[in-house]
């Protein structure tokens, strides 16, 4: 075998991307609508002007641990910060996943979770859901005992589907597992509940989030999770050396002075994904009921593929999940502003008429 072929791991991959076509309406990846406010946008020049650039960044990142500390009532010590979630997922496999370690999902859900942990040589192990997407208790249970993993990921609400997973699922998962279980909150605000309180020192459990969606800032790149202070501490020790330069630290604790801002949008981006629901129910199409800032939809009279290409035609970019496994026919449309939305839901009804 040729020496610049990649590792076994890596060949038997495809990437994981949503193709970034330019049309005027953009709903495949789940991002704010919404620019962040202006009055951030307006201090990163001072931000910016403020920074030492000649010196290496704080490396514990000790200030914007704090503010993220103090906005989950944890400890600075309970937080560990990454350029995205996607680096946070990472870095905890990095620390818990690895070659000989299994890494459960059930799927179908984000396909990070397996991506990263098949990068970092881990087995992923799979646990199903029903054809609704719901997940059995007992199906948790089983996958526990069976294969006993070193990592496993539950999102909530979760990608692709939406949906809210029960409070008594993720009470099942961390009294069967074995590993660490990470609790993937991405889309946590536009959901009625989260797993942060139960986070604590006698349970491997670690909660993430994003600035990427409801906070509007998916271009600065930065997601953190909050955990027990010793997995944080592990989690350290496979980061890079001062992964997070030092704009990125200051630009995101400023944005942290306008966080009720942010959330302010949050009201409306769900009343008009109630609009979207119930708009494509009244058309002959499948709709699974949203927690979050996209809704997933199957048309039923016409083949997913072209309603996406209908769609596209119209100017308008959702996500063909039609080829995913699991996810034959569906489609997946993120929240835009009300006039996107309108134009979504009016190509809708010519695409399925
Ligand atoms: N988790 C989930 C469930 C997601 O959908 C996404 C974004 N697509 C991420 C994590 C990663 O987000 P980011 O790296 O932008 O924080």
């Amino acid at each position: 075998m040729a020496i610049f072929e990649p590792r076994d791991q890596i060949r038997a991959m495809v990437g994981y991307h949503s193709a970034q076509v330019d049309v005027p309406i953009r709903l495949n990846t789940n991002e704010s609508p919404f620019p962040p406010p202006a009055g951030w946008v307006k201090m990163l020049t001072d931000v910016a002007a403020g920074i030492d650039w000649n010196r290496y960044p704080d490396r514990a990142a000790v200030e914007l641990r704090a503010v993220i500390a103090a906005r989950h009532s944890v400890s600075p010590e309970n937080v560990f910060v990454a350029n995205g979630s996607n680096e946070v997922l990472q870095t905890i496999l990095l620390t818990y996943g690895g070659h000989g370690r299994k890494v459960a999902t059930f799927e179908p859900t984000y396909q990070m979770y397996a991506q990263i942990a098949r990068v970092t040589g881990a087995d992923v192990v799979v646990g199903e859901r029903r054809a609704d997407f719901t997940l059995d208790a007992h199906e948790i249970e089983r996958l526990m005992q069976r294969e006993a993993p070193s990592v496993t990921f539950l999102c909530n609400p979760n990608n692709p589907t939406g949906l809210v997973e029960p409070r008594e699922n993720l009470e099942v998962l961390l009294e069967h597992a074995t590993g660490v279980v990470v609790v993937d909150e991405a889309y946590a605000e536009f959901s009625d509940w989260s797993a942060m309180d139960l986070v604590s020192e006698d349970r491997a459990l670690a909660v993430t989030r994003t600035f990427s969606k409801t906070l509007s800032m998916a271009a600065l790149r930065v997601g953190y999770v909050v955990a027990p202070k010793w997995m944080i501490a592990q989690l350290e020790i496979a980061a890079l050396p001062y992964h997070l330069d030092s704009f990125k630290q200051a630009a995101t604790t400023a944005a942290l002075g306008f966080t009720s801002e942010m959330e302010e949008r949050v009201a409306l981006i769900k009343s008009e994904r109630s609009r979207i629901e119930s708009t494509l129910s009244a058309l002959d199409i499948e709709v699974w009921p949203s927690g979050s800032n996209f809704v997933l939809f199957r048309p039923r009279s016409r083949d997913a593929q072209a309603v996406w290409a209908d769609l596209l035609a119209a100017g308008i970019l959702v996500r063909d999940c039609s080829s995913w496994a699991r996810l034959e026919g569906c489609l997946r449309v993120t929240v835009g502003t009300p006039d996107e939305n309108k134009a979504f839901l009016a190509a809708m009804s010519s695409a399925v008429a």
